[in-house]
């Protein structure tokens, strides 16, 4: 993807449908519209997931508090979203295998009657997984669940039920639905943030006003039809398109603390099933750290970015540590991060905790905008199959919609095996190699052969973690890369798992971008200090 190319064809070329927003709703549109044959321009006002789809909990799920609740309340529309969230699921793992996996889940319980309640739910919710093959729920002796996860409280546990999800690398995944969407025919860029509209003389949209946040130079985007996308910040792209409508996004902020993996020293994930606030909360291993949330915390603010606060962090801490043998305290953070929920709600008296994750594509007949509200991470594709049913209705047409069966990009040709493969013909350790196949799939031998000319690139960026220097280049070449936190928050995850080390390694990073994108050492250092004053306010508020 070549950024410079891509301004060139949206300065000049009319589109089918322009989206606003490449999060995960907007590359999904992305894809599913490029491959029914439209003529497609995605467009993001920061970087391919910056947003709400790189701070997610990472779970391909049907929702097991949704299932409780669905029972409990007899909620149909609950009961709906746990059915196609796990039909999802299946298809979520098997079109990126790279990118997201079985995770097994234990729920630590303290009596038989609380093993007994939640073996039957968990079998209950494998009931509703019918078109895949990931193992069954199964109640666990004490010592299973202590063989499994070393850390727990000996005390309190009577046993466990495990049970199976998916888990992804959100960023990564919505980059690969991006590339995808790319290689299918899409014009995609970053950093264009939407200011305004055109509309033709019976007020319908007919062209998308645009700034480059680099260089601040405005221009209009042509297009028969326009596709927000922009999660919890659609009602700001609804209203620029007709002030008349009337807001429906509730925005709900939910915050992960990172603590080191030896907090549970496993790879199974624990399901907290319950919490003071009637909620369940995940502790969860990714990329070498271990992750705990959610919050769920209604807000008005949209305007900054989502970070830990005092409260948030005590609570989860205070969540997990009745749990372990060895307490937490917050000293150990080594990264946190926020994120908004874009909820949708018609009714304003309904908390946000109880509001379904459900979507809704909705026609604005005023100015002929469709926006796609509400939703999850795991359903993106069948949001995505709705909101493009509807353009094709717009259009007069009747596509298919193929996503379900299209692999994405670094899904081609995968095996877990290319890793032996680059060990042994570009000599890369085995941590190294296992690394880039789990994050660039098929195309990881690209970046092994950038070493074979300069073997500097092989070094690594963190003494101890599998990132190495020739992902910098590969990002930047391919991935549209354009600032350094593109690359270490969301092409490889350090920023959400260590924010120290993030920052140690900036400089190099930022070497290395500038070599390549002919940064001179004014704006070189502009940009690390820029990320550096960013990065040491997390370290700062969070006391780490
Ligand atoms: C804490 C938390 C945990 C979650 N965990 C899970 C989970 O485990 N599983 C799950 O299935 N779901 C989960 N979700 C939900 C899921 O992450 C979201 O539903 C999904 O990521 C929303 O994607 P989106 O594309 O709609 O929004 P976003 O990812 O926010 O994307 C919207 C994009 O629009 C862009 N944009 C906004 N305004 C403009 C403009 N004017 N011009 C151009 N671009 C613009 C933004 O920059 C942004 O990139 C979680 C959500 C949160 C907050």
């Amino acid at each position: 993807m070549n950024r410079n190319a891509s301004l060139d064809q949206l300065r000049s070329e009319e589109f089918d449908i322009c989206i606003i927003g490449a999060g995960a709703s907007g590359a999904g549109c992305a894809l599913d519209a490029a491959l029914r044959g439209y003529k497609v321009a995605i467009i993001d006002r920061k970087d391919f997931a910056s947003e709400t789809s790189s701070r997610s909990t990472k779970l391909i799920h049907g929702g097991v508090r949704y299932l409780e609740q669905a029972f409990k309340k007899l909620d149909f529309a609950q009961l709906k979203q746990v059915r196609h969230g796990l039909e999802e699921r299946h298809i979520v793992l098997k079109n990126a295998p790279h990118l997201a996996r079985p995770l097994a889940l234990m729920t630590p319980v303290g009596s038989w009657i609380e093993g007994l309640y939640f073996k039957i739910g968990l079998q209950l919710y494998d009931t509703f997984a019918t078109n895949d093959s990931l193992p069954k729920s199964k109640w666990l002796t004490k010592k299973e669940v202590l063989d499994k996860i070393p850390t727990l409280n000996k005390k309190k546990l009577h046993s466990g039920v495990l049970y199976y999800d998916g888990q992804l690398d959100d960023a990564r995944y919505c980059l690969a639905l991006v590339q995808s969407a790319h290689e299918a025919g899409a014009v995609t860029a970053n950093y264009l943030n939407v200011n305004g509209f055109v509309k033709d003389e019976t007020g319908k949209l007919s062209g998308v006003r645009v700034q480059d946040a680099q260089t601040g130079n405005d221009f209009t985007i042509k297009t028969k039809l326009v596709i927000n996308c922009t999660g919890p910040f659609a009602d700001h792209v609804r209203l620029l398109a007709n002030p008349a409508l009337p807001e429906r996004i509730r925005p709900s902020k939910g915050v992960h603390v990172v603590l080191p993996f030896e907090t549970l020293n496993s790879e199974y994930a624990m399901l907290i099933p319950k919490t003071s606030d009637g909620r369940v909360v995940f502790a969860i291993p990714f990329e070498g750290a271990m992750m705990i949330g959610t919050t769920d915390t209604e807000t008005d603010n949209l305007d900054t970015e989502s970070t830990l606060n005092n409260t948030e962090k005590q609570y989860l801490v205070e969540t997990l540590n009745p749990f372990l043998d060895k307490q937490i305290d917050i000293t150990q953070l080594k990264a946190g991060f926020g994120g908004l929920r874009p909820l949708l709600s018609a009714d304003p008296s309904k908390s946000t905790k109880s509001l379904v994750r459900d979507h809704e594509v909705e026609v604005d007949s005023v100015s002929g905008l469709v926006s796609l509200l509400g939703g999850k991470w795991t359903t993106y594709r069948l949001m995505a199959k709705d909101t493009i049913d509807q353009a094709d209705s717009i259009f007069s047409k009747s596509n298919a919609c193929t996503t379900a069966d299209h692999m994405l990009a670094g899904g081609e040709n995968y095996s877990p095996g290319l890793a032996d493969h680059l060990t042994t013909q570009f000599a890369l350790p085995t941590d190294i190699a296992k690394h880039l196949v789990k994050k660039y799939g098929s195309r990881a031998t690209k970046i092994a052969e950038l070493t074979t000319n300069n073997v500097s690139l092989k070094e690594r960026l963190v003494s101890k973690l599998p990132y190495i220097q020739a992902e910098v280049i590969y990002t930047v070449r391919n991935e549209m890369v354009i600032k350094p936190r593109d690359f270490l928050a969301r092409r490889i995850r350090l920023e959400i798992t260590d924010w120290h080390e993030t920052l140690n390694c900036l400089p190099i990073v930022a070497n290395l971008m500038a070599a390549e994108l002919g940064w001179n050492d004014t704006e070189k250092q502009q940009q690390i200090d820029e990320y550096a004053l960013q990065l040491r306010q997390f370290i700062a508020d969070a006391g780490a």
